[in-house]
């Protein structure tokens, strides 16, 4: 940990990690951060921290860091230092060739949840007011992009319904395919005080996370369901609630859709929905889940919160508007201590959904094909804009093996390393013509690119991010950007050398544009922010100082939407020849693909991958602890050491993520969600063998 002496001053900030959107100052000795100091006056965190945010900051001026942009003809040449003009101009006369040869759809981008609100917004306006296509899409697509299309069909906005503290009014707590205490530890914390306080909590993992059985508090249930059968489960779950009159009818008269709520009446009354008739599927116990059932319908306050476990599925979709219809069935949504509440796991997944970096939306999640919409960005942007959707990172990658798709500009994301099917993602950026990575470090993506042109930390920016619920918060700069422009800077010049200008002196003036042009937003402006140190949207003439509690008189669809969620089991199945399913996970010190955690002091805590197996199954492998065990999908294969643990239940298997070298994404398959082609990381099925050391 890095401690040098009394500060000189200190500026209060953003998290860079997680979904939490925790508040720090960051104490400053001239241009050096020498400790990160949780603040007080922070909605989100109150003065808490965990140890991601308090202590791995160091990545911010880590050796490996680049400040100069490079460029090469191709991929096996080696890096050219340039200027920032010549490595710009590169690029876009790059991009403009490719476009006249392969036509204006030719061409993309992908931006990152880990980069501000304004470079988002940027970003997705360059696509389509500069590149002419709507060719943009956000790495919310391989994580919460369900949670989008979920919530929004069925309630009405793409977004959670509450403010974390509110966890503090529930009595029950039911916790899907989520691990609050390792992935959002500062709202982990505040869910165990209330645990301990006597809520009641169900825990819905095939996985024992530390939440199940810690000093002081005992899960009432956890239903280790088979991975891959959430929405069987959670039919199952609302088929007791119906069938016992545990529902809510007044509340439902009230609020839902009658003729829809009827169709979904008859549909999830049906005996096939029934615990009984699940439990096979399933792997849980009917009578525990008509318990759970009715703990969960029984309560004042019901409160649901869900990951990754929710959505990184092929019915990821369904399985969201399958807790948002248990949700309204119990009217246990809009008032505090309820809801439906997606824990997003990066810092502004939130915010890089809102901003229109999604290939059907504009900011607001406005769609595309919306003629009022599309006229008013025409006249804002003063370009004509695509009525047509364009591709999603998969389509991307498709078109690339295709021929079709020959140019990325990928900012702040580390495809290669994080999206699933490593070697068919390598084989599609290895066929694009120009690949323009802008990354703070020379990431496993950058091995395919043509352009790097160096990223700047959220030390090192100004900004905004935008949290799990809603809550827009400040990023400022600490220090100057190392390689002397912002992000935003960046994708203004890249605009500019392409023959577009984007007249802005501060991002507060881009926070003034996206105000402009999204419902949500209008009363969204730096100013205000200073004044209240932030904000949670929707921000606008009916609520000037945002909206802690969404959907609190009226769904924000005018009638909650009952969807049918048919169970449709996943193609990913446990077979003769990878008879385990392995699911992945995260662990506390670490944050996603380990790129900044890496870097920090934090390694001391850090471990390597490892495979945890059941007893059972390791016995019947001859497989003990710390051996090497080899992976194998039908994807690829990888090699991890042994952890034999009764965490997890015979036929699953489980890794975490955070080293390249473990290779989890080698195994991982391109199945995804029907609606959002959200990748299935959580099932894939495996055969795992003891192997020499490699
Ligand atoms: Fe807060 Fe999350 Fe950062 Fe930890 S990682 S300090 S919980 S925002």
């Amino acid at each position: 940990v890095i401690e040098h002496g009394q500060p000189e001053h200190s500026v209060v900030t953003t998290c860079a990690y997680c979904g939490v959107g925790c508040s720090f100052k960051a104490e400053m000795k001239g241009n050096q951060v020498i400790r990160m100091m949780p603040y007080k006056g922070g909605e989100a965190n109150q003065g808490h921290s965990c140890v991601k945010g308090r202590f791995a900051f160091g990545y911010a001026t880590h050796k490996d860091r680049i400040t100069t942009p490079m460029i090469r003809e191709s991929i096996d040449q080696s890096w050219q230092p340039v200027s920032w003009e010549e490595a710009l101009q590169f690029a876009a006369d790059k991009l403009s060739s490719i476009q006249q040869t392969y036509g204006r759809g030719s061409v993309g981008a992908i931006t990152s949840s880990r980069c501000t609100n304004e470079e988002t917004f940027l970003v997705q306006k360059l696509v389509r007011a500069v590149f002419g296509n709507n060719n943009v899409d956000t790495c919310a697509r391989v994580c919460h992009s369900p949670t989008g299309y979920g919530l929004k069909m069925t309630l009405g906005e793409s977004a959670g319904t509450q403010t974390f503290s509110s966890v503090k009014y529930a009595d029950v707590v039911m916790v899907i395919g989520a691990n609050p205490t390792d992935g959002h530890p500062v709202f982990g914390s505040q869910l165990k005080k209330r645990l301990r306080e006597g809520a009641k909590l169900i825990v819905v993992d095939p996985r024992q996370i530390d939440l199940v059985k810690s000093p002081h508090i005992q899960a009432a249930h956890h239903l280790k369901l088979r991975p891959g059968t959430n929405v069987a489960f959670i039919n199952a779950i609302a088929h007791v609630v119906i069938t016992e009159n545990l529902h809510n009818p007044a509340y439902i008269a009230e609020r839902c859709d009658t003729e829809a709520f009827n169709q979904w009446q008859t549909f999830i009354s049906d005996e096939r929905h029934s615990p009984e008739n699940t439990q096979d599927i399933t792997g849980i116990p009917a009578e525990e889940l008509r318990q759970a059932a009715r703990l969960y319908a029984t309560a004042n306050n019901g409160a649901i919160y869900y990951g990754l476990g929710v959505t990184e599925h092929s019915q990821g979709s369904t399985m969201v508007m399958g807790i948002a219809n248990l949700a309204m069935l119990t009217g246990n949504v809009g008032r505090e201590g309820v809801g439906v509440n997606p824990l997003r796991g990066q810092n502004n997944v939130q915010g890089s959904c809102d901003m229109g970096s999604f290939p059907h939306e504009l900011p607001g999640y406005q769609h595309v094909s919306d003629n009022v919409v599309r006229q008013l960005f025409e006249q804002a942007w003063g370009v004509n804009l695509d009525n047509e959707p364009g591709l999603r990172i998969p389509n991307m990658f498709d078109a690339s093996i295709n021929g079709e798709f020959k140019a990325l500009y990928c900012q702040g994301e580390d495809i290669a390393q994080s999206d699933p099917n490593t070697h068919h993602v390598e084989a599609a950026l290895k066929g694009l013509e120009c690949l323009i990575v802008q990354d703070i470090f020379l990431n496993e993506t950058a091995k395919f690119a043509h352009v790097f042109l160096p990223g700047a930390s959220f030390l090192e920016k100004n900004g905004t991010f935008t949290n799990a619920e809603r809550r827009i918060s400040r990023v400022r700069k600490v220090m100057p950007p190392l390689a002397g422009k912002e992000d935003w800077e960046v994708t203004v010049a890249l605009a500019k050398a392409l023959g577009y200008e984007m007249p802005y002196n501060h991002p507060s003036e881009i926070m003034d544009e996206i105000a402009s042009l999204t419902p949500t937003f209008t009363g969204v402006n730096y100013d205000k922010l200073e004044k209240l140190g932030s904000i949670q949207w929707p921000c606008n003439e009916s609520a000037p100082f945002g909206t802690p509690i969404m959907h609190t008189d009226a769904f924000v669809r005018g009638k909650g939407w009952f969807a049918i969620t048919e169970y449709v089991a996943t193609e990913e199945r446990a077979n003769r020849k990878f008879p385990l399913l392995l699911t992945t996970g995260r662990i506390l010190s670490q944050y996603n693909v380990g790129a900044q955690t890496r870097r920090t002091d934090n390694v001391a805590w850090h471990q390597e991958d490892l495979l945890e197996i059941h007893p059972h199954d390791a016995e019947d492998r001859g497989i003990n602890e710390g051996d090497w065990v080899g992976i194998k999908s039908r994807a690829g294969e990888t090699v991890l050491r042994a952890k034999i643990t009764e965490r997890v239940q015979p036929g699953v298997v489980y890794t975490t993520f955070h080293h390249p070298a473990s290779g989890a994404n080698v195994v991982t398959t391109d199945n995804s969600d029907w609606a959002t082609n959200c990748p299935e990381y959580k099932v894939t099925a495996v055969q795992v063998s003891k192997v020499a050391k490699p």
